[in-house]
C-alpha cells in the first residue's frame, strides 16, 4: 500500500523530525522522562495504585477465607487498576495462590511479566493461542461438550497435557457445562490422557436465595463425582460476594476480584463490619480552567447548569472517555485540596465541571481526586450509590490508556 502524502508527513514527524521541532537534544529528552516519572508534570488524568491498600485487602480477604489460598481475579485490566501493575504487586503476597482472567491475552501477559503462580483462563480457549497457553502452564476452563476434541490436539502439539478446571453451570446460565449433563461429560474429559484435571468451579448468581440452591446442586454433583472416582482437583466457587456472605462455599480456595481492589461487592455497610477494605486506587486529574459566572450564565452542553447567583466554576481535565461516569452530575462531588465540590452541567468526553462557590478556592494546576479512599464521599461504593451505577462499572470503566502510578 502506498503511503499517502499526509501519513508520510505524520510518520516523518513521529520518527525523526519531531525532536528537532521541539528543539530537544537526546539529553534533554532523557531529563524530561526522568522529571515526568519523579513528579507528574502532565495535566491529564491518572490513576494511583496503592501497594499498601492491596496488601491490606489481601490480608482481609485471607482472614475471611480462613487462610484458604486466594485465586485473584484480574479480568478487565485488573478491574481498571492495570493488569501488569496490580498483578505484579499481588503476586508477591503469600496469600495469593494464583490468578484468573477471562481473556487468553491477559493470561499470557501475566507470564510475560514473569508471574509464575498458577493462572486460570475462565474464558473459551482460543484455538490460535491454545498451544502457547498450554506451554506456558495456563490452566484452561473445560465446559464445552467437545472439550476433549478441542483440547487434546492442542495438548499433543504443545507436547504436554492440558491442565483444566471443570467449569460447571449450576444456574448462572452464562458459562460452564450445565450441571444436569455434567457428570458423564466429566468422566469422559478426565479419562483423556492428555488432560489433567486441576480444579472444578462454578459462579453464583448472587441472588441470596438462589445461591443456596446453586450450592446444593454443586455439592450434589461433587459428591457424585467423588463416588464415581472422577477427579475434581481444587474446588472453588466464591467471588467477593460469596467470600463475605457464603462461608459454606469457600471450599478449597476463594476467587474474589473487587474486594482485593478495595470495593465492597454487595452490601457495603454490612461488609465493612466483617472486613474493612481500602480502595487501592485513586482516580485523579488537574484543574485546567477556573472562571467566574454571573447570574444567568450557563455551563456545558445543553445548558444543564445555569448560575442562580455569581459563582466560581472549575473545569477538570477528565471526562466519560477517561472512564468517569456521565452520571456523576447526579450528585457526585470531587475532592480538591481538603474540600468537596459538586459536579455540575454535563460530564463530556474530556471535561468535567465543578461548582467552586463564592470564593476562588481553586487554581489552575490543582489536583482533583474523583474516586478513591481520600474521603468517604468519593469512596467507590459511595460514588456508585450516589449516582446510581454499579460499583463494578466505576472500577472497570477506567480507561486502560490512563497513566498508572504505583505508590
Ligand atoms: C468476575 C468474576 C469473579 C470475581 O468477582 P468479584 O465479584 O469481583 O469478586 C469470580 N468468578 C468469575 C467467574 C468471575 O467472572
Amino acid at each position: 500500500m502506498n503511503l499517502s502524502r499526509r501519513s508520510f508527513f505524520q510518520l516523518a514527524l513521529l520518527s525523526g523530525l519531531a525532536p528537532r521541532l521541539w528543539g530537544s537534544s537526546p539529553a534533554v529528552a532523557k531529563r524530561r522522562v526522568r522529571v515526568l516519572s519523579r513528579k507528574r508534570r502532565t495535566v491529564d488524568p491518572w490513576i494511583e495504585i496503592s501497594k499498601d491498600a492491596l496488601r491490606h485487602n489481601t490480608q482481609q480477604v485471607s482472614r475471611l477465607a480462613g487462610g484458604r489460598p486466594i485465586l485473584a481475579v484480574v479480568k478487565n485490566n485488573a478491574y481498571g487498576l492495570g493488569l501488569e501493575n496490580a498483578s505484579s504487586i499481588l503476586a508477591k503476597f503469600p496469600e495469593i495462590g494464583g490468578f484468573a482472567a477471562v481473556k487468553a491475552s491477559s493470561c499470557l501477559k501475566l507470564r510475560e511479566k514473569g508471574i509464575s503462580k498458577p493462572v486460570l483462563l475462565m474464558g473459551l480457549t482460543p484455538n490460535e493461542h491454545g498451544i502457547e497457553l498450554i506451554r506456558h502452564d495456563i490452566q484452561l476452563s473445560a465446559y464445552t461438550p467437545d472439550a476433549v476434541e478441542r483440547l487434546t490436539p492442542l495438548a499433543r502439539k504443545a507436547g504436554k497435557p492440558a491442565s483444566v478446571h471443570f467449569y460447571l453451570d449450576t444456574g448462572m446460565g452464562r458459562m460452564g457445562m450445565p450441571y444436569r449433563k455434567a457428570l458423564p461429560w466429566m468422566k469422559t474429559v478426565a479419562s483423556s490422557p492428555l488432560i489433567s484435571v486441576e480444579g472444578t468451579f462454578m459462579a453464583f448468581t448472587e441472588d441470596q436465595e438462589f445461591d443456596l440452591e446453586q450450592l446444593e446442586r454443586f455439592k450434589d454433583l461433587l459428591g457424585k463425582a467423588q463416588s464415581d472416582r472422577v477427579p475434581t482437583g481444587r474446588i472453588h466457587a466464591a467471588s467477593s460476594n460469596g467470600l463475605y456472605h457464603l462461608p459454606e462455599a469457600h471450599f478449597d480456595m476463594v476467587r474474589p476480584g473487587i474486594a482485593l481492589f478495595g470495593a465492597y461487592p454487595s452490601r457495603p455497610d454490612e461488609e465493612r463490619g466483617k472486613a474493612a477494605l481500602i480502595p487501592a486506587f485513586s482516580l485523579k486529574t488537574s484543574v485546567v480552567r477556573v472562571a467566574r459566572l454571573e447570574k444567568g450564565d450557563s455551563v456545558s452542553y445543553g445548558r444543564n447548569y445555569i448560575a442562580e447567583k455569581p459563582t466560581w466554576v472549575a473545569t477538570l481535565s477528565i471526562g466519560h472517555g477517561d472512564g468517569y461516569a456521565r452520571k456523576a452530575v447526579d450528585g457526585a462531588e470531587v475532592l480538591i485540596g481538603d474540600k468537596l465540590y459538586p459536579v455540575i452541567g454535563a460530564v463530556s468526553a474530556s471535561h468535567t465541571l465543578v461548582e467552586v462557590g463564592d470564593d476562588k478556592t481553586v487554581d489552575v494546576g490543582d489536583t482533583a481526586t474523583l474516586i478513591g479512599p481520600e474521603h468517604p464521599a468519593i469512596h467507590p461504593n459511595n460514588f456508585a450509590d450516589t449516582v446510581g451505577v454499579s460499583v463494578y462499572d466505576v472500577l472497570m470503566h477506567m480507561n486502560p490508556d490512563l497513566d498508572r502510578v504505583v505508590i
